[in-house]
C-alpha cells in the first residue's frame, strides 16, 4: 500500500461516497465519511471506518466534523467534497428557497468544508481537496437549471481555488461523473414531478422524469466503482490530473456541447427526449 492517509468524504451514505469510502478503507487509509443519515453508514464502521454525522448545509455540523477528524488524527490529507444533489424544475416552478438550498449543498457547504480544512493542510504543506462535479458542470440539460448552475459555479470555484492553494502544497483536483448508477435518479426525480404538476412544464417534466428513469433504473449509468476507482487514483498519485471525465456518457455529452452550435445542441437535446 502507498502511504496511510486520513481521509474524509463527504455524502458517503450512499451512491460515489459510500463505494469510495469502502474502496479507501479497504486500502489501509484511515477514512471518516460524513452524512446524514448515520445509520446508513454503519456498515463503514463494521469495515474500520468512521462514520460522521454531518450537514454540508450547516455550519456547526461542518465544524464539528472537521474538528473531531483533526482532534483524532492530527490532520486531514484528503478532503473529498461529494456531498450533492440534482434539483431538477422550471426556474419558475422552482422556490427560490428550494434552490437557494441546492447552491447551499452542492456549491458552498463543500466551500466552507475546504475552508475548514485548508488551514491544517497549509501548516503541513501538503493535502488534497478532491471536488466531485459532474459533466453537468460543462453542459446543460432541459429543467437542469439550478442542478447545472451549482455544477458550472463550482468548475469556476476549484480552478480558482487550484492557483490559491498550489503554493502550499495542497492539490485541487475536480472529478466530473457521467450518468452513474446511484440514488441520485430517484432524488431528482421525486422531487421534479411535485414541483411541476399541473403547471405549465409539466408535460416537459414527464419526459426529463421518465428519460432519467429509464437511464438510472435501467442500468444505464456506470457502477460508482469507476469513480471510487478514479477518486482513489487522484489520492494515490504525486500528481493527479486537474480534473478526470469519467463515466457514462460524459465523454460524448461534452464533445457534443463543445462541437455543436447551441441550437443544434439544444435541438439534439430536445429530439433526444422526444424519441426515448
Ligand atoms: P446519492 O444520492 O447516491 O448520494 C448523495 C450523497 O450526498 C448521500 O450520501 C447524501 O447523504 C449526501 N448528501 C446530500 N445532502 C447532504 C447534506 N446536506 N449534507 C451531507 N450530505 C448530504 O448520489 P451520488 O452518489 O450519485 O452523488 C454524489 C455526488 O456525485 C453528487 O455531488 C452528485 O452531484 C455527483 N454526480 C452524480 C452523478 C450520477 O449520475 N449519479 C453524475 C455526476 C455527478 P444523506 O442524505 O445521508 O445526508
Amino acid at each position: 500500500m502507498k502511504q496511510k492517509k486520513v481521509i474524509l468524504i463527504t455524502g458517503a451514505s450512499s451512491g460515489i461516497g459510500k463505494k469510495t469510502a469502502e474502496k479507501l478503507i479497504a486500502a489501509g487509509h484511515v477514512v471518516y465519511g460524513g452524512a446524514r443519515r448515520v445509520e446508513r453508514m454503519q456498515d463503514l464502521e463494521k469495515l474500520g471506518g468512521y462514520p460522521l454525522h454531518l450537514d454540508v448545509s450547516d455550519d456547526a455540523s461542518m465544524k464539528a466534523a472537521v474538528d473531531k477528524v483533526v482532534v483524532e488524527q492530527g490532520g486531514i490529507d484528503v478532503l473529498v467534497n461529494n456531498a450533492g444533489f440534482g434539483l431538477y424544475g422550471s426556474v419558475e416552478d422552482t422556490d427560490i428557497n428550494d434552490a437557494r438550498y441546492q447552491f447551499e449543498v452542492n456549491l458552498f457547504g463543500l466551500a466552507r468544508m475546504t475552508q475548514l480544512v485548508t488551514p491544517h493542510m497549509r501548516k503541513r504543506k501538503s493535502g488534497k481537496i478532491i471536488n466531485i462535479s459532474s459533466v453537468a458542470g460543462k453542459i446543460y440539460t432541459p429543467l437542469g437549471g439550478w442542478y447545472h448552475a451549482t455544477k458550472h459555479a463550482l468548475e469556476g470555484l476549484s480552478d480558482c481555488l487550484r492557483f490559491e492553494l498550489k503554493p502550499f502544497g495542497i492539490d485541487v483536483v475536480i472529478v466530473e461523473p457521467g450518468v452513474i448508477q446511484t440514488e441520485f435518479g430517484d432524488v431528482l426525480t421525486s422531487t421534479l414531478m411535485k414541483r411541476s404538476e399541473g403547471g405549465a412544464y409539466e408535460a416537459l417534466a414527464r419526459q426529463i422524469a421518465d428519460t432519467t428513469e429509464e437511464m438510472y433504473k435501467n442500468g444505464v449509468g456506470s457502477s460508482p466503482d469507476l469513480i471510487s476507482g478514479t477518486i482513489m487514483k487522484a489520492i494515490e498519485s504525486k500528481k493527479p490530473r486537474t480534473r478526470y471525465l469519467v463515466g457514462k456518457l460524459a465523454k460524448p455529452m461534452l464533445f457534443l456541447r463543445n462541437w455543436l452550435g447551441d441550437r443544434i445542441y439544444d435541438k439534439a437535446l430536445m429530439a433526444h427526449l422526444k424519441s426515448s
